[in-house]
């Protein structure tokens, strides 16, 4: 027992104290890594730096882990505990590696620049510029589809970033306050206690899930005549939800949702979001308003600004509305320097978290291999240019010159192989439902004992012990405590401008009097 702790005490400690780092090597290639999602972290985790001088460009410092976002909406999980700050892996790496919080605004394959601009409230008198690339990795994801249904970006919540998150959990809390506020009516309870997701993948579904255990576990002791009227409805376009699961698990999710009563609405299409509606056409064509509280939508995804206009600059080679083309070794076509990983590229795949992590190691691989070929071109030119006498020592440096030649082309990148490990969604009540590649075939499960399996894969999925130990203490502390029902830093301030802080009155005296 000690002696775990100790160990563990030792682990969080060399975690916490990264050390010395070689410094940026101008003899070197210069990677620069745009985005700190799953594809990004992954390839910074496996990149050996000893090869390359790397620089990486994100808006956000850190990464998020997006499949436990549903659980923060709800909060069963603190924010803090599913971010892990890109500085984190990227300092113990051998070299150092430059982390800058900007937006990548343009990548340019002629003059082969990347310009980024920061975005971010404070900026300095500098805060936008470009530096010249060996290797950009587009790894910047995608946004939010609203197929320009109106009233979308104005009155849903996305399920996408930390702020997305947070806000579904104000949004929610506030239709329950504003429901129990004294002569509200019926009607207008009814509306408030609406909440209506949109999109039937893993995200909606998890989502409707978490948001009933939050309404059974807790609500119903703090707010116990509201809960019973809280009304979840989930609205899909397809024939069925969750398609990449098998017809098994499907009708095993539609029977728990049925027990949660949760209403699942397929074959229905959204053609308007309202303040407080939302406009649906139903399986027979007929158009419905149905009131609600809430619209959360978790539905699609499409490039980001800077994939497509670098799209536009390659009309004849990118063609797929979907995302940038790729070629075996994940190198973007038509301008063959700029790789390209997970959900800003259009693939057979689906858009995973799982198929862009593998191609982050294994483009990290492919790098590895690429910074070989260079030193021994840069060996084989050195050679070729010795001016040597003597037929003995002319024979030795064509030997050595074949030799060199031929490792160089032993240097083929293995072609990117997705190896699928299976298909995880967890669906409320402490179930959850699996599709496992098992020898040749799949093995489906759903249940608890499957909620138990859910639960210790992502945790083993987490790239940091600090993350795995915050998660699995914050497990534990909604067993123990609950979840937050309030979250004090979203509701708006009462306070005059300047901010409090800024005041002198909340300064201990003993300070003020010494200023
Ligand atoms: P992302 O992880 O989205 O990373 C993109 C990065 O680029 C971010 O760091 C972003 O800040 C940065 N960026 C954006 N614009 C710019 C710019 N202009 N310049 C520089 N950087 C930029 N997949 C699974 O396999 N299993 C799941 O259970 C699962 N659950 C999910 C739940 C939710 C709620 C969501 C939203 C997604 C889920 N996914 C899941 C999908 C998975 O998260 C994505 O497939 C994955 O994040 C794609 O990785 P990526 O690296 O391509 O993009
Ligand atoms: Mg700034």
């Amino acid at each position: 027992m000690f002696g775990g702790a100790a160990g563990f005490y030792f682990l969080t400690q060399c975690d916490r104290t990264p050390g010395a780092q070689a410094p940026f090597d101008p003899e070197k290639k210069t990677v620069i890594v745009l985005g700190s999602g799953w594809g990004a972290t992954s390839l910074l985790s496996t990149l050996d730096t000893k090869d390359y001088n790397v620089v990486v460009i994100s808006p956000k410092n850190y990464f998020l882990f997006m499949p436990l976002l549903p659980s923060v909406a709800v909060g069963t999980l603190n924010p803090c505990s599913i971010i892990q700050p890109t500085q984190y892996i990227t300092r113990h790496k051998s070299r150092n590696v430059s982390v800058i919080e900007a937006e990548a605004t343009d990548v340019d394959p002629t003059n082969k620049t990347v310009t980024f601009t920061d975005n971010s409230e404070i900026k300095g008198a500098t805060s936008s510029t470009s530096i010249k690339y060996n290797y950009p990795v587009n790894a910047v994801g995608a946004e939010v589809q609203t197929l320009n249904i109106p009233g979308v970006k104005e009155h849903a919540v996305f399920m996408k970033e930390l702020q997305d998150a947070k806000r579904m959990q104000r949004g929610f809390m506030d239709c329950l306050e504003t429901a129990a506020f004294p002569g509200q009516s019926p009607e207008e309870v009814v509306c408030l206690l609406h909440m209506v997701v949109v999109g039937g993948g893993p995200t909606g579904i998890e989502l409707s899930g978490e948001l009933h255990n939050f309404l059974e576990d807790d609500l119903k002791s703090w707010y116990l005549e509201l809960a019973g009227k809280v009304k979840i409805t989930l609205v899909e376009a397809l024939p069925s939800v969750l398609p990449m699961f098998s017809k098994q698990l499907i009708s095993y999710t539609k029977f728990t949702f049925k027990e949660s009563k949760i209403d699942i609405l397929t074959k229905t299409m959204v053609k308007e979001v309202k303040e407080r509606s939302v406009v649906l056409q139903m399986p027979d064509k007929s158009i419905k308003e149905v009131p609600c509280g809430l619209v959360v939508w978790a539905a699609g995804n499409k490039g980001r600004k800077i994939t497509q206009e670098l799209m536009a600059k390659l009309p004849t080679e990118q063609t797929n509305r979907r995302g940038i083309t790729v070629d075996d070794s994940l190198r973007m076509k038509g301008a063959e320097d700029i790789f390209s990983i997970g959900n800003c590229t259009a693939t057979s795949y689906a858009p995973t978290a799982q198929v862009a992590s593998q191609q982050g190691a294994y483009l990290a691989r492919v790098l590895h291999q690429l910074a070989k070929k260079d030193r021994l071109e840069k060996e084989l030119n050195k050679l070729e240019s010795l001016d040597v006498e003597g037929d003995e020592e002319k024979a030795r440096v064509q030997k050595e010159i074949a030799v060199t030649w031929s490792k160089i082309s032993k240097i083929q990148p293995k072609r990117f192989h997705y190896s699928h490990q299976g298909t995880l969604a967890y669906i409320g009540l402490e179930k959850a439902i699996a599709n496992l590649p098992f020898m040749n075939g799949n093995i489906a499960s759903g249940g608890v004992a499957t909620f138990l399996f859910w639960r210790s894969a992502y945790l083993s999925t987490l790239f940091l012990l600090r993350n795995r130990t915050l998660v699995a203490t914050d497990w534990l502390k909604v067993k123990l405590f609950g979840r937050d029902l309030c979250i004090p830093w979203l509701y708006p301030s009462h306070y005059p401008h300047p901010p409090i802080w800024h005041s002198e009155f909340h300064l201990c005296p003993a300070l003020v009097a010494n200023s």
